[in-house]
């Protein structure tokens, strides 16, 4: 029999593939609802992601894949419609091929530490990530996006970040394209996510519902408390011991390793030795007309607490005048900055200051949410310890996947693809 830990879109995918392939398995899943990052929490008429949760596709056997649990007609394709707001000037995202409209000394700035850094001879090596902004962008893109919104986001010195996962989400233009960015003639798109998909109804959970309403080998509330690797036997948070012959696990892998009892030394010295950030969640529900006709919005400046605003209204195919939105910041986890209310009330206040939220807009509701496990942090440690943990579980019969469970910077569709890989593998 396999195990899946954790019914999030990893372990649900997985236990999809296990069912084509007719292959024994159980779900258990921590929670009251099946779901993981992709559930949706509603109040009145409004209702939460948690933190925006879009469907990209890279590859269209899974964009079938989830065609076919929702219906196509269930969907909705949307053009990306996101901004970054500095210098209380809207600029259309990515920064470095839209700086038009923005103060000329910001421009200036921009274009000659660009055109610097392309005359320079190439670095033979860049080592950390502070170093890859400033070798890719140059100076201005520096000093005006690209440093104070990395800072504000990961809350850790650039120079102990490295640049893996910036290489192929921070799109690199060339020199034409920041030049039509600066003079307003770009009419190009750039990066990853330019096309999304949203659920017509329902928020992004509907698609972990349609996944799980198929299997019936899901035990909610049921959270693993530990694991013994020497006979092979999960303990339950209802006292139940159960055996195993492999364990897919999607939680995160630094839980995962505190909870195998008789893991040797260095790997729980290893687990322990890595980083990620937490991210905070405003949710406000907001009557009145609408605040922006933005998907999302970046703010970098320091004087808004928030990194970023999402307009969940907008995702839907008809405006409200019930809008729901979030206000995301990060946090590291042991260094919770302020209480809850204090921060929903810096976050409201900064939201007025930068002029969105005006005084015909009737904030009637707000809330907090909490993701505890949201970045992985990148760090040169990572790359070194990161191999070692996931070999030593797969030789103790354990597939950690997912987002969390590889411990890397991922969407859902990654994890669609991981599990259903992870379960094929268990088939050979
Ligand atoms: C703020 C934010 C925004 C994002 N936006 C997007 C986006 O727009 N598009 C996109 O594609 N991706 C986005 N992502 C990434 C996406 O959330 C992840 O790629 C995806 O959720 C990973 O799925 P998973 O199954 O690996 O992990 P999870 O969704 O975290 O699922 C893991 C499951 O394991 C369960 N679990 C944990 N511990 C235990 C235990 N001890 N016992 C039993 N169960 C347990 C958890 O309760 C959870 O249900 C975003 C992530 C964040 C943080």
């Amino acid at each position: 029999m396999i195990t899946i830990i954790g019914a999030g879109p990893a372990g649900l995918s997985c236990g999809l593939q296990l069912k084509e392939l007719g292959i024994p398995f159980q779900i258990f899943e921590k929670d009251s609802r099946a779901g993981g990052l992709i559930r949706t929490e509603k109040s009145g008429k409004y209702q939460f992601d948690y933190g925006g949760h879009l469907l990209h596709f890279r590859g269209s056997d899974l964009e079938d894949l989830v065609k076919g649990l929702l219906g196509e007609h269930n969907l909705v394709r949307f053009k990306r419609r996101s901004f970054i707001y500095s210098n209380k000037t809207l600029t259309p995202y990515p920064f470095q091929v839209n700086t038009f409209g923005l103060p000329p000394e910001v421009i200036r700035d921009c274009l000659l530490g660009f055109f610097d850094t392309k005359l320079k001879a190439s670095r033979a090596k860049i080592d950390d990530f502070f170093e890859w902004i400033l070798f890719h962008f140059g100076f201005g893109f520096a000093h005006h996006f690209f440093f104070p919104y990395n800072q504000k986001f990961w809350k850790i010195p650039l120079t102990e970040l490295d640049s893996e996962w910036a290489e192929w989400s921070v799109p690199k233009p060339t020199i034409k394209e920041v030049i039509d960015g600066a003079l307003g003639l770009n009419t190009q798109d750039f990066g990853y996510n330019v096309f999304f998909y949203y659920p017509k109804q329902g928020g992004i959970e509907t698609l972990a519902q349609a996944m799980a309403v198929k299997l019936d080998k899901i035990f909610l509330n049921r959270e693993i408390i530990s694991l013994n690797l020497n006979n092979r036997q999960i303990l339950l948070d209802n006292g139940e011991e159960i055996g195993y012959d492999s364990i897919v696990s999607a939680m995160p892998l630094k839980e995962l390793i505190l909870k195998i009892k008789d893991a040797p030394d260095e790997v729980k010295k290893a687990g322990e030795s890595l980083r990620h950030i937490s991210v905070f969640c405003v949710n406000l529900g907001v009557k009145g007309p609408m605040i922006s006709g933005a998907h999302w919005i970046y703010f970098p400046e320091e004087q808004h607490i928030f990194y970023r605003a999402g307009f969940y209204t907008n995702f839907l195919e008809k405006p409200s005048e019930h809008q729901s939105v979030v206000l995301e910041l990060t946090y590291l986890p042991d260094q919770a900055p302020l209480n809850d209310q204090e921060i929903i009330k810096r976050s409201v206040d900064d939201f007025r200051k930068a002029g969105f939220l005006k005084d015909e807009h009737l904030v009637e509701y707000t809330g907090a949410m909490k993701i505890p496990y949201a970045y992985v942090i990148f760090d040169q440690n990572r790359k070194r310890v990161l191999p070692g943990i996931l070999k030593f579980l797969e030789e103790n019969g354990i597939y950690s996947i997912g987002r969390y469970g590889r411990w890397t910077y991922s969407t859902i569709e990654d994890a669609f693809r991981d599990g259903r890989e992870t379960a094929k593998k268990l088939a050979r």
